[in-house]
């Protein structure tokens, strides 16, 4: 979708500061991190949320996961420990209607989350 902000990126027609992508999958660094660690993995293919997810996405899901789980290692986070997020729709805050895994971590999470 040329409209969609995540597609763009995902094609490489806007900027963003990638640190993983594969023929599936491309993970980004949040422009606006809530932790030292803030990095967005999101699906090639445009998905809106997770309600548009079909059981055919299920090797994509742990592709998705899976480049969470190699950035986690890669950026420090994984013994210490992180937390992956997926927002869906207006009260859990999604700003964004292009499917995406928050890789956070980096410093002490508190629960529940606001
Ligand atoms: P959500 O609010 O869950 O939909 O998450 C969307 C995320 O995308 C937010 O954390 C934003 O800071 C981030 N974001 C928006 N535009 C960009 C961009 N151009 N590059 C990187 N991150 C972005
Ligand atoms: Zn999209």
């Amino acid at each position: 979708m040329t409209d969609c902000l995540f597609c763009r990126i995902a094609g490489g027609d806007l900027a963003a500061d990638v640190a993983y992508r594969d023929d599936w999958v491309v993970a980004f660094h949040d422009i606006n991190p809530q932790a030292p660690v803030h990095v967005l993995v999101i699906p090639v293919r445009h998905i809106s949320s997770l309600l548009e997810l079909q059981l055919t996405d299920e090797a994509l899901l742990w592709r998705l996961h899976a480049a969470a789980v190699r950035l986690a290692r890669e950026l420090g986070i994984a013994e210490r420990g992180f937390r992956v997020v997926i927002n869906t729709n207006r009260e859990a805050g999604q700003s964004v209607p292009h499917l995406h895994l928050h890789l956070l971590g980096g410093r002490p999470m508190g629960w529940p989350p606001g």
